[in-house]
């Protein structure tokens, strides 16, 4: 078996298909964990108090390992052969593996804003992950792009470090769980801006501006800052799966409730899919899923 991507959900069918005796290799870009270990405070993982996406990942890792499981990471596929029994992984340093079945979990990325300055900016002002950079912003003033889960629990990390955060939302309401909204609307050092959207940053080097637009009015302002967090939604890592496997517009992964892809012997899970609600549970179920088909698909 092989399991493409090293996250909740990948970590997760390692677990289930090396406890299962399959010979279960991991394939992973970058860094093992993937998003849990951008995040700095996981609160809502049913049995684990309130801990560390970092901590949450290792411990997942070593229970991989521990039941045989392999794990490749900071490596780049090239390409697949995914059609016949035999599925064929080529990486770009010319190793290849093969596997009789292959997991795909390859999670997703946080989605850029697009707009004038972004790529000027980034990693000089711009970030999209609280846990790596809110340190860089004690005692400044920050602004939080996004409404969902994610935009707000971050923006509440950042309060233990940034003087003041503004979170900014295109909307005149949040897309996050009660509890979420709650936690910002009681903390002091937040303040909202609704209804507005960032269109331009500036700066001599880093970031020293952002201008803002009302959207109900079309009133455009500027507002000095120091940094900008973005959280506004994700992107598929699925761009090296198109023409491979069936991706619906959105380029998540089409899956059955088996967590099958229309090739088969090859099965998906997490965040790559298409599905609504993308949480560290909701990896971890899809990777449960994927490796029990995946383990039946080989029995038979
Ligand atoms: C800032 C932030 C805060 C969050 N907070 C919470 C929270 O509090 N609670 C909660 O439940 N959820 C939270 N989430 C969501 C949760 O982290 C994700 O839903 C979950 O971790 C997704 O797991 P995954 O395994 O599907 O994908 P990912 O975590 O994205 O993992 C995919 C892995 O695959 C690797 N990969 C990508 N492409 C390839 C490739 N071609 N080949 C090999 N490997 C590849 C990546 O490097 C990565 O390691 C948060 C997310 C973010 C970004």
């Amino acid at each position: 078996m092989i399991v493409v991507g090293g996250g909740a959900a990948g970590l997760t069918a390692g677990i289930y298909s090396s406890r299962a005796r399959l010979s279960t290799l991991i394939l992973n870009e970058g860094a093992i964990g993937g998003q849990m270990v951008l995040t700095d405070e996981i609160a809502n993982y049913p049995g684990v108090e309130k801990t560390n996406g970092y901590l949450l990942a290792s411990t997942m890792k070593k229970q991989a390992k521990e039941f045989g499981c392999k794990i490749k990471s900071n490596l780049k596929i090239l390409s697949y052969n995914l059609e016949g029994e035999i599925k064929q992984v080529l990486l770009e340093d010319g190793r290849e593996f093969h596997a009789r079945s292959v997991i795909l979990s390859p999670g997703g990325r946080p989605r850029p804003l697009q707009i004038p300055g972004e790529e000027q900016f980034k990693g000089s002002g711009i970030s999209y992950c609280a846990t790596c950079d809110g340190e860089f912003f004690t005692g400044k003033e920050v602004i939080v792009v996004g409404g969902g889960n994610s935009a707000l629990e971050e923006a509440v990390a950042l309060t233990t470090y940034a003087d003041k955060v503004t979170i900014v939302h295109q909307f005149d309401h949040f897309q996050a769980f009660q509890h979420a909204i709650d936690q910002v609307k009681l903390n002091p050092k937040i303040e909202f801006v609704m209804d507005s959207e960032l269109r331009t940053f500036s700066g001599n080097g880093v970031l020293q501006e952002v201008s803002l637009e009302h959207l109900p009015s079309g009133k455009t302002t500027s507002r000095n800052i120091d940094g900008v967090f973005i959280f506004a939604g994700y992107i598929p890592n699925t761009a090296d799966l198109k023409g491979i496997i069936k991706l619906n517009a959105r380029d998540e992964i089409l899956v059955d409730q088996d967590m099958k892809t229309s090739l088969s012997g090859v099965f998906a899970a997490g965040d790559c899919i298409q599905k609504k609600y993308r949480q560290v549970t909701t990896a971890v179920a899809d990777g449960t899923i994927a490796s029990l088909s995946a383990a039946e698909f080989l029995r038979s």
